[in-house]
């Protein structure tokens, strides 16, 4: 017998939110079990870092984490699994344990005087983490304090977070969020324990979402589009909007690359013009891209494998798959000149002129 109807409407709720607590188990278990460790030897750093793209779980892993340490189930087996019931747990995952503290841009921006969110987390948010710092903590052996949005701090907010990295309060652990540790100035991250967070198989992924009640062929979809993020699957899942600009990305990627030279050096132009205001949404379409041009990579080296089974191997390289994986690696070095500000514009003719030229290719 299958799901009956109410099962699969539970499991649709629960995928709106994901609010089961506890480790989640699509985020990378190498970062987790770092974390488990800690607590398990009971060494629990001052502060972590926790890094890897939107969406992968930074968050969750993090909530996991305080849950694990302010968990007040003492008949548990392994103190580094919270029990997810309690009421501790449970505050933690509402946001209102009274030590464990976030700070990010949506917490900025309720507190702020003027209404609106600033791009970037100010010095008085860092101040009012240092004050919260300076408290006791009341419930548990131990204060948290995460800075979601980590990669938006400017330098002087930086520096002012400096101060308690280099004084760490007794009993208080500071965890940093961030999609880019790169912007983070060097004595920032080297005062923290860096535990990245990486993107798992696309297969991990969809299997996520199957477990979740969402239909297998929307879960396949979702899945490629995730770029292996789980927390980002989770949320497009339910929510069209998400959907729908990945599926823009990846369209208008497609047409780039299919498109005549002209063209591609046309589209690199206009996006490098554009690449102030629309940063996130530039850097996606590359992404995109290398995704498509890595999917091609595959099938043509696979189509050459097939042809060539019977003859004897002369050499390892599939050299219709060469062109793909030049595009790939001039791709790469674009998001990493448009990390380094190097000019959009120029980083993104650099590239297109590495891509596979559709004129050539079609005849
Ligand atoms: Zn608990």
């Amino acid at each position: 017998m299958g799901p009956t109807k109410r099962d699969r409407q539970s499991a649709a709720n629960r995928t709106a939110a994901d609010t089961d607590g506890g480790w989640p188990d699509w985020v990378d278990p190498a970062a987790i079990k770092r974390l488990q460790e800690a607590i398990e030897s009971e060494r629990i750093g001052h502060a972590y870092l926790l890094s890897g793209p939107k969406g992968v779980g930074k968050a969750a892993t993090a909530r996991a984490f305080a849950q694990a340490i302010c968990c007040t189930d003492v008949d548990r087996s392994d103190r580094s699994v919270p029990c997810g019931s309690c009421r501790a747990c449970r505050n933690v995952q509402r946001g209102a344990h009274p030590d464990v503290e976030t700070f990010s841009l949506d917490t900025q921006a309720m507190l702020a005087e003027k209404p609106g969110r600033a791009s970037t987390l100010t010095i008085d948010t860092i101040r009012r983490l240092r004050s919260s710092g300076a408290l006791f903590p009341l419930e548990s052996d131990r204060r948290l304090l995460i800075v979601d949005d980590a990669e938006t701090l400017l330098e002087p907010a930086q520096q002012a977070l400096l101060k308690t990295l280099e004084e760490p309060p007794r009993g208080v652990t500071l965890i940093l969020l961030a999609d880019e540790p790169e912007t983070l100035l060097e004595t920032v991250r080297s005062r923290c324990q860096e535990v990245p967070l990486r993107p798992i198989s696309e297969a991990a992924v969809a299997e996520t979402l199957v477990r979740r009640g969402v239909p297998e062929s929307l879960a396949t979809e979702v899945a490629v589009l995730s770029r292996g993020c789980a927390g980002w699957a989770l949320a497009a899942a339910a929510d069209k909007k998400l959907l729908e600009a990945r599926r823009n990305e990846r369209a208008s990627a497609a047409r780039w690359i299919a498109s005549p030279r002209y063209e591609q050096l046309v589209t690199a132009f206009t996006l490098g013009e554009q690449f102030s205001k629309r940063r996130s949404e530039v850097i996606g379409v590359v992404q995109a891209a290398i995704q498509l041009l890595r999917d091609e990579m595959i099938a043509v080296a696979q189509v050459a494998g097939q042809s060539r089974e019977n003859e004897p191997r002369t050499s390892h390289v599939t050299p219709s798959a060469v062109p793909f994986s030049r595009a790939i690696v001039a791709a790469l070095q674009c998001l990493s000149d448009l990390d380094a500000n190097v000019r959009p514009r120029l980083a993104l003719e650099a590239m297109v002129v590495a891509w596979p030229n559709s004129e050539l290719r079609d005849r």
